[in-house]
């Protein structure tokens, strides 16, 4: 069994937000680490060996690993060069900022990761904007390339707990707008994590559409309560109907220690 979504919360994720929190006198990493009472994750290369220790103790044999803030690709390729055979680098890209293009093309080709992970509703941009095609055309010339697009409710349990805005903007994450994309890279695998996180009929259609978009089952699922009477067993029985299990992705959506919970809940937390 392999876990395609995982969180890597690496002391630079957490030096960042501190950089959010407080920007004129940025927190440490030790600093929100304390405060959210999580255990500190030592280097990537420390933190990627509890990650196996933490598949191994769960019989997982590959796990994705997200970096989970735009500039933090360099800490998953460290967990990948310590582990290739259990690793794979996820990275989120923020399309709208300068120099995406050139960390994407770095990500790609220097550090070896494989997957771009993009936020629309996070930093509130179209799917059709230019600047996420022209990402989506580097995915395409790097062959095994992935790219994996959060859709529907979004809410970071992280940000939460530090108090940190979450200025996003649920519109940009619908489904349907990875049609034209998909369409056009047809040897792009696209990934929907949590089955679309609300959008379950438009992750469902684009699904149908597309043979290159595939869904995730991850975290904890919670969006079901926007649909009255919608069950787990039938959410993954619908999915098997229209996607198939080949498109159907197991995921834990798991991000620190110790194990207890996501710190990224995509749904209501
Ligand atoms: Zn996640």
């Amino acid at each position: 069994m392999n876990d395609c979504h995982i969180h890597f919360f690496s002391d630079q994720f957490f030096a960042a937000l501190g950089r959010q929190r407080a920007p004129t006198s940025p927190q440490s990493a030790a600093d929100i680490v304390a405060t959210l009472g999580w255990d500190p994750p030592g280097s990537p290369e420390e933190l990627a060996d509890r990650w196996v220790k933490e598949l191994d103790r769960a019989g997982v044999a590959r796990t994705a690993l997200i970096a989970s803030i735009p500039g933090d690709e360099p800490s998953v390729a460290r967990a990948v060069a310590r582990h290739p055979s259990r690793i794979v680098g996820f990275f989120m890209v923020d399309p709208t900022a300068p120099d995406a293009p050139a960390r994407t093309e770095q990500a790609l080709h220097r550090l070896g990761l494989r997957a771009i992970c993009l936020f629309p509703a996070m930093q509130r941009y179209s799917l059709h904007d230019t600047r996420v095609k022209e990402i989506v055309q580097l995915a395409a010339a790097h062959a095994g390339t992935a790219v994996f697009v959060h859709c529907g409710a979004l809410s970071v349990g992280v940000r939460k707990k530090l108090g940190l805005p979450s200025r996003f903007d649920v519109h940009y994450g619908n489904p349907l707008d990875l049609h034209a994309l998909a369409a056009d890279h047809p040897g792009v695998p696209f990934i929907i994590p949590h089955f679309g996180a609300g959008l379950f009929r438009e992750a469902l259609l684009v699904a149908d559409l597309s043979a290159n978009v595939y869904l995730d089952t991850s975290s904890t699922n919670r969006w079901m309560a926007y649909h009255p009477g919608l069950t787990l067993p039938a959410v993954f029985g619908q999915a098997l109907e229209v996607a198939g299990a080949e498109r159907l992705l197991f995921g834990t959506d798991s991000s620190f220690f110790p194990v207890g919970g996501t710190g990224w809940s995509t749904t209501r937390s």
